[in-house]
């Protein structure tokens, strides 16, 4: 349970000063480790850009769509004035068409960053509601696992399905999550287009930089 007192100091916070601050396209151009970090991770078009937006309720802090060859870097973004806490967006995986180079360059950057980074309090898997968690994903939650920090898993553009449909995806993503120690077992749905789920995910990405 996420205390109502979070919640409105959560829609305070991102009601402020929310700025992109750098892209890191390697481990040596990451920020300093001073602040507590947040990362959000999920394949291709799930709708990563427009989370972010819609957390920080407004248009265009995080491009979205892919610009082309600027999809293998970490992006922060720093919220508060000061600082409270980075959000990271992490590249989009699972492209089809993706030269091996490129999948195995994302990997180790991936991989890298999240064993290796001591600020980093959480992750947050993005999972797009009509598809449920797929193969790539799987793969992500394996890397998660093995990095010893705690996911979220977020259902995105949950204003795109059925009742019966988003019932029935919830059911299978959080069965599968309950098999991930790693995972945390609440999942959070969403959609950047009503807004759904955006104040509880903001008050538990607060309660995550307070960790
Ligand atoms: P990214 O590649 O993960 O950053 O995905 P984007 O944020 O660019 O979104 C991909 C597509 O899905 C775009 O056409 C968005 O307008 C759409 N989209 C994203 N979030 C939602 C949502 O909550 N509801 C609906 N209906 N569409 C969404």
């Amino acid at each position: 349970m996420i205390e109502p007192d979070l919640t409105e100091e959560a829609r305070r916070l991102f009601a402020g000063r929310v700025e992109f601050l750098k892209s890191a396209p390697a481990l040596k151009f990451l920020p300093e480790p001073d602040l507590p970090e947040i990362a959000f991770c999920g394949r291709s078009n799930v709708g990563k850009s427009s989370l972010l937006n819609a957390l920080a309720g407004r248009k265009s802090i995080a491009r979205a769509s892919v610009t082309p060859g600027r999809t293998q870097e970490l992006n922060f973004f720093e919220v508060g004035d000061p600082v409270v806490v980075r959000l990271v967006d992490m590249p989009g995986y699972g492209f089809a068409k993706a030269p091996l180079k490129i999948v195995e360059q994302w990997r180790r950057l991936i991989r890298d960053y999240l064993r290796g980074r001591q600020v980093l309090k959480r992750t947050l898997l993005l999972v797009d509601s009509r598809h449920g968690i797929k193969s790539v994903d799987a793969e992500m939650m394996k890397m998660l696992d093995e990095s010893a920090v705690g996911y979220r898993i977020v259902l995105t553009k949950a204003d795109k399905v059925k009742a019966s449909e988003l019932e029935d995806v919830i059911q299978r993503t959080e069965a599968e999550a309950r098999k991930h120690p790693a995972a945390y077992p609440q999942l959070h749905v969403t959609s950047a287009d009503t807004k759904l789920g955006m104040e509880e995910l903001r008050a538990a990405v607060l309660a995550d930089a307070q960790l």
